[in-house]
C-alpha cells in the first residue's frame, strides 16, 4: 500500500454528493469510481446519494426519508 494508492474513503465521500451531480472532471471521477469498485461501504454511500440526487432532480413521487434527503441536499449545497 503506498500513497498513491488512491482515495481515502473519508475523501471518496466528500466528492460523492459531486459525483452523482455530475461535477467532477473526468480524472477525479476515475479516482473515485476505481475506490468505489473496491469498497463496498462507499459504494454503498454512493448508491444511496445517487438514488437521492435522482429523486430530486426528477421524480416527485418517491420519496426518499427526510433524513437521507437532507444529509444530500446539505453535501450538494457544499459544493455551490
Ligand atoms: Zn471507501
Amino acid at each position: 500500500m503506498s500513497a498513491e494508492q488512491g482515495k481515502l474513503c473519508h475523501e471518496v465521500r466528500i466528492e460523492l454528493p459531486a459525483l452523482v451531480a455530475g461535477q467532477l472532471d473526468q480524472s477525479a471521477r476515475a479516482a473515485v469510481e476505481e475506490h468505489l469498485s473496491f469498497c463496498p461501504g462507499c459504494q454503498f454511500e454512493w448508491q444511496e446519494q445517487e438514488l437521492v440526487w435522482r429523486c430530486l432532480s426528477q421524480c416527485e413521487d418517491v420519496d426518499p426519508p427526510e433524513e437521507l434527503r437532507n444529509r444530500v441536499r446539505h453535501a450538494i449545497a457544499r459544493l455551490e
